[in-house]
């Protein structure tokens, strides 16, 4: 019976899309919070609107919004097959288990609309579809949410009243949209849908007003000019990549709004020179072999440049094969242990830099050998020995050994073994150095290191000398970038309604 049920759901449920071509110009989907109730506020009134009807409120104050009680829940599906349709045919968009996704066609972007057809089970938790897609062979891109339809939003305002309106709801206003009492603001709309999670509330926004959000949250807004350009580029076409690869596809919405994909939090911290950094670049992206350059960057490369197939397993990408991003370091070879521990004894120029920059650039630590043993599970360490670096001089490979040992692999569980380093370009400061790369390890290690973050594709701080040193955003961007080209003209083709003709 319950399977029947759910069956009946798929066919009747639409999908929700996430990204919109509205006017020509991309909007964007992207996760803010989840949670069984939510505040919403503005300095103008908000009005709310059921996405599967017309029905439309108008409120002002504060607002509280709750789920409410409700027997129906998310379910998560395996897509088996998926069928591409094309833009223009009418006879399915009626169809309810049709999402879009991204694609790259001669050379723009594209919203490629498809045909679902589920694997014959439903999942009320996403867990259990990836374990059931884990013991199947199925992907995890293939995992989609069926989102609950027709839960109800319970909207109490300021004087109690009370109002309920059937979810998805769509909320807008004239002023920006304050979640929970943040000192954030939120342009755009917000979509607020039910999940298993409780609600789920996205902030749909242009691209250009998402990159403006993200700029001052990953590089800080008193950057020089040249430096939030850089960014403003650069995080534009990371998204860009990040939409292509339909990473967030099956949750139904494109982009979330942390580190996993670039930090926004709407409007705040934008200002006056964040929005010329983003209008003067206006649509530009780097493109490489005319697709969307995959424009990963970091905080601090502490030399040189990470190669990409170093930092995450991979086929080595022509322009992540690693810079040079400081000129003292451009001779030496970092792979090389004695070197490497040179220009980690180095001091290098920090003229202008701000304490976040000289904190990401040389950093040093101790570690006590009881918490590597704790952290490693090797008994008793006594050595180091670096197995391996990369062109940045991040260590790569390493083995610890005491009574029994073990061997590290890839710099980020490098990281982590040593208790969380900001890179894992370092050496042991007060360890006797042997064969060339074996360390011995007192009771409390030091760590001599620079560099913050994995040293893939662009430095900030980099960028930020290099903008103080008055380069232009486009050398920046290129310096860490080899090869690449700038297109501003890749938005989807666009066809105007006859409403737009007629104006
Ligand atoms: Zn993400
Ligand atoms: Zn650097």
């Amino acid at each position: 019976m319950r399977i029947c049920l759910i069956f009946a759901l798929i066919f009747l449920l639409n999908l929700i899309s996430a990204a919109e071509i509205r006017d020509g110009r991309l909007w964007l989907s992207i996760h803010i919070t989840d949670g069984s109730s939510h505040s919403l506020s503005s300095a103008s009134a908000i009005s709310l609107s059921e996405e599967n009807s017309p029905l439309s409120i108008t409120c002002s104050g504060k607002l509280q919004l709750q789920l409410t009680n409700t027997d129906q829940q998310t379910f998560w599906g395996i897509v088996n097959r998926s069928i591409p349709i094309e833009q223009d045919t009418s006879t399915v968009t009626d169809d309810e288990s049709v999402r879009q996704k991204f694609v790259w066609q001669k050379g723009r972007l594209e919203l490629q609309k498809e045909l679902l057809m589920f694997e014959d089970r439903y999942f009320p938790t996403k867990e259990a579809a990836i374990r059931y897609a884990d013991e199947t062979g199925y992907t995890t891109q293939q995992i989609q949410a069926i989102p609950m339809q027709n839960a109800r939003l319970k909207i109490t305002d300021e004087v109690g009243g009370v109002q309920y309106l059937q979810l998805p709801v769509r909320a807008s206003g004239k002023n920006s949209i304050v979640i929970d009492g943040k000192e954030t603001g939120f342009d755009g709309e917000l979509i607020i849908s039910a999940t298993d999670n409780g609600l789920q509330l996205c902030n749909l926004v242009s691209m250009e007003d998402y990159v403006a959000g993200v700029v001052p949250n990953e590089i800080g807004n008193n950057a020089p000019m040249e430096a939030l350009k850089t960014q403003a580029v650069t995080a534009r076409t990371h998204a860009l990549s990040l939409l292509l690869m339909n990473r967030h596809l099956g949750d139904g919405y494109d982009l979330c709004c942390n580190t996993h994909c670039q930090v926004y939090k709407g409007k705040y911290l934008v200002d006056t020179a964040i929005i010329k950094s983003v209008t003067s670049t206006a649509d530009s992206v780097m493109l490489y072999n005319n697709y969307p350059a995959d424009a990963v960057y970091h905080s601090s490369c502490g030399g040189k440049t990470e190669a990409n197939q170093n930092a995450w397993n991979g086929k080595p990408i022509a322009f992540l094969q690693g810079v040079t991003c400081h000129p003292q370091a451009d001779s030496l070879d970092l792979t090389l242990e004695e070197n490497s521990i040179q220009w980690l004894n180095m001091e290098s120029e920090q003229n202008g830099m701000s304490s976040w920059e000289k904190r990401s650039e040389e950093w040093s630590r101790s570690i006590s050998r009881a918490t590597l043993e704790m952290n490693s599970g090797v008994h008793n360490p006594r050595y180091l020995r670096v197995l391996r670096r990369g062109v940045s001089g991040r260590i790569l490979r390493l083995k610890i050994s005491g009574d029994s040992e073990l061997n590290v692999e890839g710099e980020f569980r490098i990281r982590k073994v040593f208790g969380g380093l900001p890179s894992s370009f370092f050496y042991i400061s007060n360890g006797i150095l042997s064969q060339g790369n074996v360390y011995t390890l007192n009771s409390e290690i030091k760590i001599i290191g620079k560099g913050f973050g994995h040293g893939v594709g662009l430095c900030q701080v980099g960028a930020l000398q290099k903008a103080r040193n008055g380069w232009v955003w486009h050398d920046i961007v290129s310096s860490y970038y080899p090869g690449v080209s700038y297109s501003a003209d890749w938005l989807p083709s666009y066809i105007p309604t006859q409403h737009e003709e007629d104006n």
